[in-house]
């Protein structure tokens, strides 16, 4: 069996930010890309040689894993708790009814695993429903829904009634989906300490918070959230803020990565023609290569497999710059 198969692939660091592994076994051509998990919300960057672990993600001990098949293999940041998250995911906003449904299993047979989305998206159960049906089991899926600003006070009946939708007794991320316009940021950010704590999520973290903001959280009660859903794509690329989140060990997670972008944009479309892929597939890429998770979102099952589709490609060092300058 090729995935059970050691080999001892190296984590070069190649992009300053994760490594990349190809092989060929019984004739099959085998990808692993990976991060090096140093700390929270830490990428690595150049280091000493690692091996590729089973889990995909380089052990900073060597120790052996297993070769992975382009389709399993999935690049992942870590977050508080040991916890890894994916960071390629499926985004699920609009997504309504049996085209969510149908949108959400797509995605996962295609190898998307995290799955986004929110109370106020209002379908957690057609996602819950994806997710039972499927052949990947629960613990290979990275689940995140969120807290709705205007639920401030009825925390604990919001996240029972996504468990019970998503048919699920843990989530891996609950996020604040926006700050809370009445009431204490930092009296909701202890509520989602305690409910994290009591075990009903893995991991919690926030969304279009300011830096400034998370500041005061971290100033309060010691504790960062573990991610940051901010939107994000070339058009917004700014150094600073991904900077700022990597000082504070939050990881910085992208959202609506094709409406902030211009796809027909000569430098894209000049990119995607030398690697033979669209420029919605460079727009991924290059969130991951930067380590940002990236959660594009479609209901078009080819649009879903491409966009996926990510791993057999990599962005030059000038590539990665051409596309950050359309930030400036
Ligand atoms: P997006 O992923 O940037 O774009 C989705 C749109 O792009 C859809 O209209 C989709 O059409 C189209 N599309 C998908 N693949 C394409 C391709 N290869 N070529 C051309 N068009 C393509 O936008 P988003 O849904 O706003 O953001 C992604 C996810 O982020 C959301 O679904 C949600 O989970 C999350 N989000 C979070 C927040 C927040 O406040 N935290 C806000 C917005 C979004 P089809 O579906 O028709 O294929």
């Amino acid at each position: 069996m090729l995935d059970d198969e050691p080999v001892a692939g190296r984590c070069r660091g190649r992009w300053g930010r994760f490594g990349h592994w190809f092989g060929r076994a019984s004739g099959v051509t085998l990808a692993a890309v990976f991060l090096q998990p140093v700390g929270h919300g830490d990428i690595v960057r150049d280091g000493p040689p690692q091996r590729i672990a089973a889990d995909g993600v380089c052990h900073p001990d060597g120790r052996v894993g297993k070769v992975m098949t382009s389709s399993t293999a999935q690049p992942t940041v870590k977050l508080p708790g040991d916890v890894r998250m994916p960071l390629l995911g499926f985004g699920t906003w609009q997504a309504h009814g049996e085209s969510a449904h149908r949108a959400v299993s797509a995605a996962l047979d295609a190898g998307y695993r995290l799955i986004d989305t929110a109370t106020a998206y209002g379908n957690e159960d057609l996602v819950g429903r994806a997710i039972a049906e499927s052949a990947v089991p629960r613990e290979d899926i990275f689940i995140t829904t969120k807290l709705p600003a205007e639920r401030v006070g009825r925390e604990q009946r919001t996240i029972d009634e996504s468990l019970r939708m998503l048919g699920v007794d843990q989530l891996d991320l609950w996020l604040i989906h926006w700050p809370p316009t009445r009431g204490d940021l930092v009296d909701l950010w202890r509520r989602l300490i305690e409910i994290r704590d009591a075990g009903q999520t893995r991991t919690i973290g926030v969304s279009n918070y300011s830096l400034a903001q998370i500041d005061e959280l971290i100033a309060e009660t010691g504790e960062a959230p573990a991610v940051n859903q901010i939107k994000w794509g070339p058009r917004l690329y700014d150094k600073a803020e991904v900077q700022g989140h990597h000082e504070r060990g939050v990881v910085l997670e992208g959202y609506s990565p094709f409406k902030t972008t211009r796809l027909g944009d000569k430098t894209l479309t000049r990119i995607a023609e030398t690697h033979g892929v669209s420029p919605a597939q460079v727009v991924v890429r290059w969130h991951i290569q930067h380590g940002v998770v990236v959660i594009p979102k479609s209901v078009t099952p080819a649009r879903i497999r491409s966009n996926g589709d990510v791993f057999g490609f990599e962005l030059t060092d000038e590539e990665m710059a051409a596309i950050d300058a359309l930030g400036h």
